[in-house]
């Protein structure tokens, strides 16, 4: 039987870089995977990430052979596409397949050991702790050991969901808390997309009810087109919307033929209230570490497997791996990222919530101006002065339920965020710190429901 430090199941955005950092501070890691070099993470995605996100996950510069194109902005259009916000700031589409390969070849270089095609199972469970994973390989099925399991299989949660439930960090996800998407790599036969270096989203109830469909140019002539659409709520599947959406829209009256086609859950809520367990860690989708408003996860993996190397690394130093010796990661994360999450949750619910008319008219308004979309949607903070330039407007448009709608989401994005800054320093803390942030919901909810 082998003994690792760690063992990171699952090598996506999130246990790439974990592998990475693990095997750079020379730990003895073990990644696993079931997918080769041929389609490493190859689950669909749009494929943008902001050009800060792996500088500030400490990664090195990215090769240029994982850059597909460079990105210097994003456009958001309203229902109708009556309206259009254009955003600055540089990003990536990236090849995820060379990405993926890059990293875990570091890893390798640095002394990690990888087993791709290897099917988990299972965590492996004894005395009230995770001390490894089962792995079917090939016709056997194999046991791998360490001081810490690290989940990171994504939305798939293999690990997580084979954990007792009455271990907080079993906490499932609503299905209302998830968008199903589907995406498209279509390559144009003899058209030239308008500014290739611009990403697009547009936002449509109809079209794309609780979600929003996008138009990612890889290049002048290839493009990653999809739409998501909120779970749970018995929508059509993003499948037949996106179909209709093509037959419509003049982007896709050109000649072009699909390269590739898929489609898969995403999580959008706050992330998971705790992110360890006994000789257990949780990042990634499976610890719902994704923006919740655009449902970018990519940047947010990279970010929490930093700080779970740092959390282990005080761990081993301590040579103790129980929840509470790994509880620095939710203490980082929660900080540097979960708390603004968490306040873009609430304000994702507001959006949810809200009839097309609404949002065109809201964006054609300019109720949240231009310049501080951005600053909202990263800081998870509407600014008084928005607030005040709003109710401005809407007073004087007779729109009042809309106004008190939003000094209600901004009110509780604000009580939120500051609960977050009360993240308790122990897991003794967590369950009164939860209890709170439940009732802060209801209470946020039945508030919303009430104007
Ligand atoms: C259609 C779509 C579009 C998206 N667009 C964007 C975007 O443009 N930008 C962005 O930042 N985010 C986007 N996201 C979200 C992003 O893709 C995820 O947040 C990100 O991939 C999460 O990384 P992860 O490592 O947690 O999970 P994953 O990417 O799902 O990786 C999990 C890994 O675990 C492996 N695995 C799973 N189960 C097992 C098993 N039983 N045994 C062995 N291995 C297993 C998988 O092979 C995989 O390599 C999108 C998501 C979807 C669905």
């Amino acid at each position: 039987m082998e003994k690792f430090d760690v063992i990171v199941a699952g090598l996506g955005p999130a246990g790439a870089p974990l592998l990475y950092h693990l095997a750079k501070r020379g730990f003895r890691v073990l990644g696993v995977d079931m997918r080769g070099w041929e389609d490493f993470w190859g689950k669909p995605c749009g494929d943008a990430i902001g050009a800060h996100h792996p500088r500030e996950a400490g990664l090195p510069p990215l090769p240029g052979r994982v850059i597909k194109n460079v990105v210097h902005g994003i456009d958001i259009y309203s229902p109708g596409e009556t309206t259009r916000y254009r955003i600055r700031g540089e990003g990536y589409i990236i090849d995820r397949r060379a990405m993926g390969e890059w990293l875990v070849k570091e890893a390798i270089a640095r002394g990690a050991e990888v087993k791709l095609r290897s099917f988990i199972l299972a965590p492996i469970i004894e005395g009230g702790r995770v001390v490894g994973i089962k792995v079917r390989e090939g016709d056997t099925v194999k046991e791998y050991r360490a001081s810490v399991v690290v989940e990171a299989t994504g939305f798939s949660r293999v690990i997580r969901k084979k954990l007792p439930r009455g271990w907080p960090v079993a906490e499932d996800i609503e299905p209302t808390d998830t968008n199903i998407a589907y995406r498209e790599i279509i390559a144009y036969e003899d058209y030239e997309v308008e500014e290739p270096d611009i990403i697009r989203i547009y936002i449509d109830q109809e079209i794309a009810p609780g979600g929003y469909w996008w138009y990612f140019p890889e290049s002048k002539t290839k493009v990653n087109a999809g739409l998501g659409v909120q779970g749970g709520r018995g929508h059509p599947s993003p499948t037949s919307l996106y179909r209709k959406l093509v037959s419509r829209h003049p982007l896709f009256q050109k000649r072009f033929h699909v390269e590739n086609a898929a489609g898969a859950p995403l999580p959008t809520r706050r992330p998971s209230d705790t992110m360890v367990g006994p000789g257990v860690i949780v990042i990634g989708d499976a610890g719902y570490t994704v923006n919740p408003l655009h449902g970018g996860g990519m940047g947010y993996a990279f970010r929490a497997a930093f700080f779970a190397a740092n959390a282990f690394e005080e761990a081993y130093n301590a040579g103790r791996f129980d929840e509470a010796a790994l509880w620095s990661l939710n203490k980082a994360y929660m900080n540097a990222i979960g708390a603004r999450q968490a306040a873009l949750d609430v304000f994702r619910i507001f959006l949810q919530s809200l009839p097309n008319e609404d949002i065109r008219y809201g964006m054609e308004k300019r109720l949240i101006p231009e310049q501080d979309v951005y600053y909202t949607s990263t800081e998870g903070e509407i600014k008084i002065s928005i607030l005040e330039k709003a109710g401005i407007i809407l007073r004087g448009l007779g729109r009042p339920s809309l106004l008190s709608k939003l000094r209600i989401v901004a009110e509780y994005m604000k009580k939120v965020r500051e609960h977050y800054r009360g993240y308790p320093d122990t897991p003794q803390g967590l369950e009164p710190w939860r209890a709170r942030l439940r009732s802060l919901y209801s209470e946020y909810r039945a508030a919303l429901a009430s104007r």
